[in-house]
């Protein structure tokens, strides 16, 4: 018997993957399936292309994969297109060809349990509901206890305690983000979408908000997108640099960001750090 198996190892494995692969399908079926943080690459964009109707042609044959746990961010001027590719890989949009695959699995189905964390540039918080409330909502709607019981942690580690009872009108720009995140990252989503969270915070509370990000990122390190028009934001944050280039938007180049973490804001005092961020604001400018 034993001699059996070993004759057949390479029939074995087959089937192994036949049965894994029909497993699979059938628990997305029914929505049970594990999401198995060890798969990799954890997020594949293979030559993705994004027509809207009337012609505009957003994305060009974009390709890109992210491991497990990576950080990447995505640089492009105004239009590029980087709304759009975070709205097909969270699943909010359909690509017009080309596929993405997201822990072996098409972004509707991650979205549809919840594996997406999503920061928009607007913190978009219910004005009638607490911050308590309102990092609470997708828990609720999704009648998740664990999730619920977590909250008052994550209002800790965003810095928010105190702010429970708190209404959005009555939170400063950087607070109102600080929820957002903590909305996002809450129920510990395998993948984290940021799409300019901090847009429109002044340069203090933004420098502020990229250190505070890189702390609860680490708590449980989702793989993450993070789109971005600034490059030093981008460096500072990131695993890897994504520059896109305009019209339609296509990437122009990837560049691995070599600076160990835990980071802090002198990095981007240091000389290597402006030599890298020259560069690629020579790619982006060319
Ligand atoms: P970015 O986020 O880099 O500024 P977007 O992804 O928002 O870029 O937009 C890329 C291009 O697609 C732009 O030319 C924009 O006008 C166009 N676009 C974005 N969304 C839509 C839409 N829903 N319908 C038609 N055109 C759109
Ligand atoms: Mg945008």
């Amino acid at each position: 018997m034993a001699r059996d198996g070993a004759v057949n190892p390479d029939l074995r494995t087959r089937d192994d993957g036949a049965e894994s692969r029909s497993r699979k399908s059938s628990d997305v079926m029914t929505e049970r399936v594990t999401m198995t943080p060890e798969q990799r690459p954890a997020l594949e964009i293979l030559a993705v292309s994004k027509e809207y109707p009337g012609g505009v042609r957003a994305l060009d044959r974009v390709h890109l994969t992210v491991e497990t746990g990576e950080f990447v961010a995505v640089v492009g001027a105004s239009g590029c297109g980087k709304s759009t590719l975070i709205r097909l890989v969270a699943g909010l949009e359909v690509p017009t060809s080309g596929s993405i695959r997201a822990l072996g699995l098409s972004p509707e189905q991650i979205r549809v349990q919840r594996g997406f964390g999503v920061v928009f540039q607007d913190p978009a918080l219910f004005p009638w509901r607490t911050v308590r409330q309102n990092i609470l909502l997708p828990a609720e709607l999704a009648r998740d206890r664990s999730t619920a019981s977590r909250v008052d942690e994550w209002i800790g580690r965003v810095g928010l305690t105190g702010f429970e009872n708190a209404l959005p009108a009555q939170l400063s720009g950087g607070m109102r983000s600080r929820v957002a995140i903590a909305r996002a990252l809450v129920s510990r989503p395998p993948f984290l979408m940021m799409d300019e969270p901090f847009g429109a915070l002044d340069e203090l509370t933004r420098g502020a908000m990229q250190q505070e990000l890189l702390g609860v990122w680490s708590a449980y390190g989702p793989t993450t997108l993070f789109i971005t028009h600034s490059v030093a934001e981008a460096l500072f944050l990131s695993d890897r640099v994504v520059v896109m280039s305009p019209r339609p938007g296509r990437v122009a180049s990837v560049e691995d960001v070599p600076f160990p973490r835990p980071r802090d804001l002198h990095l981007r005092h240091s000389s290597a750090f402006t030599q890298l961020e020259e560069r690629l604001l020579n790619l982006l400018g060319g």
